[in-house]
């Protein structure tokens, strides 16, 4: 008896120091990047799972018994990189299929690679992502998101979309007998019964719906509408109601359109989008999430070498169209469809908004500040006194050259060092 009780007391505050740090740091790297700016010579305090106090090292006063004061020579520190669109529970297709990683890879096998994936994302440096849904693996973005937030496992915040949703007959797996029925990447729901699916997602955990407002179902298999513009207003007044946005795949001009007219918040992809649809994004105040590393990643893998074969068509479109949406000045957020490529390899989205021709200092207020705001996460992407430390420090400028994001030094979530 007197033996349980000392083991729950032990478990307990173990279980405590793994998901709440008890500890109070001082980092000191040679500069922070808060959200917005970068400050040289700052300093920043944490006490338990929150930032203290931020501001010039010389100034900051802390009690040096209880402090553990760690020097970061050559570093920049910044909020902890919000991944804005991954797939936790999908890896890259060349190494198998979308098709059969829905209809051959068992839900425990799925699992098993996800808590691996969500490691690697957190030791980037990621240390929230919006996982955008679990493509044929049901709920189980729930239970993942459970065991971090425990402490079970090391992971991001996850902000989960569980299954999605999808009009009847647009998504896929396809191109099998009329006779059967097969496995679809998320749930098929149309007109009133989209009422029951929404609340059925949000019941199992959705944090946010997402839609496809359009995919490849056209009679030559192009990019067509899906949903009916007043099915999404549907859709978002029944996610409304409980204080959950919805989040548009879309990526034709029309699906694009009635994603925005429904009352999307986000828009995924966005490869169609003209002057005049980026143009009543920004009206609308909806966000595009650009996934610019996803359409180079499966270029890639259908063949294209890149650096020796002229750019693909889809490509250079999407160069044109990234950059009509900043002059739009559509608010742009960072998420690269993770999971199309490897998980871990987040840094490649940043990279390539960089190269598409946004400034790094603007790529790393997308990736924290920008992110944040848009997904709702008040505490988060800022390195302000109140807000969560979640915090990543890199060797480098990266406002200068946004690749030294990979060479990261340490990591902190909630106020625990993840890596050191
Ligand atoms: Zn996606």
């Amino acid at each position: 008896m007197r033996s349980n009780f000392l083991l729950s007391i032990f478990f307990l505050s173990f279980l405590a120091n793994n998901l709440f740090a008890q500890k109070t740091y001082l980092l000191r790297p040679d500069r922070i990047f808060d959200g917005q700016e970068i400050h040289e010579n700052w300093a920043v305090l944490i006490k338990n799972e929150k930032i203290s106090s931020v501001g010039p090292a010389a100034e900051l006063t802390f009690d040096s018994q209880n402090t553990e004061v760690i020097d970061l020579k050559g570093c920049t520190l910044l909020p902890g990189f919000i991944e804005g669109h991954s797939h936790l529970f999908l890896h890259p297709y060349n190494e198998t299929p979308w098709d059969d990683q829905v209809l051959k890879e068992s839900r425990s096998y799925r699992t098993a690679r996800a808590t691996s994936h969500a490691k690697k994302t957190l030791m980037a440096g990621f240390t929230t992502v919006r996982d955008l849904g679990t493509e044929g693996a049901e709920y189980d973005d729930f239970g993942l998101k459970q065991a971090i937030n425990q402490g079970i496992i090391p992971g991001p915040r996850m902000i989960i979309a569980t299954k999605a949703l999808i009009a009847s007959g647009s998504y896929g797996p396809k191109g099998f007998s009329a006779d059967i029925n097969i496995p679809q990447g998320a749930e098929e729901a149309d007109g009133q019964d989209l009422i029951k699916a929404v609340r059925s997602q949000i019941g199992k955990g959705a944090d946010v719906i997402k839609i496809y407002a359009d995919y490849r179902w056209g009679v030559n298999g192009e990019t067509r509408p899906t949903f009916s513009v007043d099915e999404i207003k549907l859709i978002v007044e029944t996610a409304k109601s409980s204080g959950r946005p919805v989040v548009a795949h879309a990526s034709s001009e029309e699906g694009m359109k009635r994603a925005i007219l429904g009352g999307v918040e986000t828009i995924e992809h966005g490869d169609g989008g003209t002057t005049e649809i980026f143009k009543m994004m920004r009206e609308h105040g909806v966000a595009l999430c650009p996934t610019i590393a996803a359409g180079d990643a499966t270029s890639q893998y259908r063949g294209w070498k890149k650096g020796t074969d002229p750019e693909p068509e889809k490509i250079k479109n999407k160069r044109i169209t990234f950059k009509s949406a900043m002059d739009a000045r559509v608010t742009i957020c960072t998420g690269g469809d993770v999971g199309v490529f490897s998980h871990g390899d987040n840094a490649r989205e940043l990279e390539m908004m960089a190269e598409y021709g946004m400034k790094p200092i603007d790529v790393l207020r997308s990736a924290t500040s920008v992110n944040a705001k848009v997904f709702h996460q008040d505490n988060l992407g800022q390195i302000k006194p109140g807000f969560l430390a979640d915090l990543v420090v890199v060797e480098g400028k990266p406002e200068v050259n946004i690749s030294v994001i990979r060479s990261v030094k340490l990591v902190m979530k909630n106020g625990v060092i993840f890596k050191d």
